[in-house]
């Protein structure tokens, strides 16, 4: 079967991009440079996969349905080399994949696998030079929030700990066939160099920020009170009786270091 009689499937959160000027957008914000290796995640019908191995004839990618690797590969025709893998992404090992040189990786994310995605990557951030990845407008409004916003919450602490997040591009439902029924967006994510990021013990840190956000209305003396008191709070530049959504990144990480120090 051909690509363009794919039908999509809408349990792989399958929304083809066909309009070309997006496109073309994260191909100038990707701006891929001689010698780098850049891993797609999902290509599906090749929306984004065939004018960026025209532009840069050599691409990785992984997708999961097998209905599209034959026909992804025979479409790759001497456009340049594509390397197809079929398999769910989560079970891929990044590190494995790199083999040594950093990766760079692209996507179109299927919407109901975005976290766990971002995640996975996150824990291969040692290999990952940088992310642009497509996803629900809210999920990026939230990645990128600053303390004090509505959307500011444990995703945004999450990512900001460990990635510059940069949202950059707005996509409409239409876009897309079929349509989401969601506004889209464009992120960029570089993770920080390990010495800047300076979280001593991230299990420690991420059970922190669990604990902060699970009871958003909850002072933190109240919501950490499982994990700390409140005067281990306090040292850490924290007011105890403040709530988590007006907390800095840092102060999660301090708050968390100094948590690891008294261990
Ligand atoms: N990149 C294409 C585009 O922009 O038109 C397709 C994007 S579509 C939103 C998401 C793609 O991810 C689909 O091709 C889907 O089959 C694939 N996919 C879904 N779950 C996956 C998984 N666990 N691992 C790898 N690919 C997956």
């Amino acid at each position: 079967m051909s690509l363009d009689a794919h039908r999509t499937k809408k349990s792989l959160g399958q929304h083809f991009l066909h309009d070309t000027s997006v496109v073309e957008r994260i191909l100038q914000a990707l701006d891929p440079q001689p010698g780098e290796r850049i891993v797609e995640i999902g290509p599906g019908a090749g929306a984004l996969t065939f004018p960026l191995l025209r532009r840069h004839r050599t691409l990785t990618a992984i997708e999961f349905d097998r209905d599209l690797i034959a026909p992804l590969r025979a479409a790759a025709g001497d456009l340049g080399e594509l390397e197809v893998i079929h398999a769910d992404v989560l079970d891929v090992d990044l590190t494995a994949l790199a083999a040594g040189a950093p990766i760079r990786l692209v996507g179109n994310l299927p919407y109901n696998l975005s976290s766990p995605i971002l995640f996975h990557a996150l824990a291969h951030r040692a290999v990952v030079r940088d992310m642009h990845f497509m996803l629900q407008k809210e999920v990026v409004d939230r990645m990128g929030a600053a303390p004090g916003s509505k959307v500011y919450g444990r995703l945004s602490v999450m990512l900001q700990a460990w990635c510059r997040v940069t949202p950059l591009i707005r996509v409409p439902p239409g876009a897309f066939r079929p349509p989401p029924k969601v506004d889209s967006a464009v992120v960029r994510l570089v993770p920080k160099p390990e010495d800047a990021v300076g979280i001593a013990d991230p299990a420690l840190f991420a059970g922190v920020v669990r604990a902060a956000f699970g009871q958003r209305r909850k002072t933190l003396r109240n919501a950490l009170a499982p994990v700390c008191d409140a005067q281990a709070i306090d040292a850490a530049g924290i007011d105890p009786g403040a709530r988590a959504e007006t907390v800095a990144v840092e102060r999660f990480v301090a708050l968390a270091n100094l948590l690891a120090d008294a261990r």
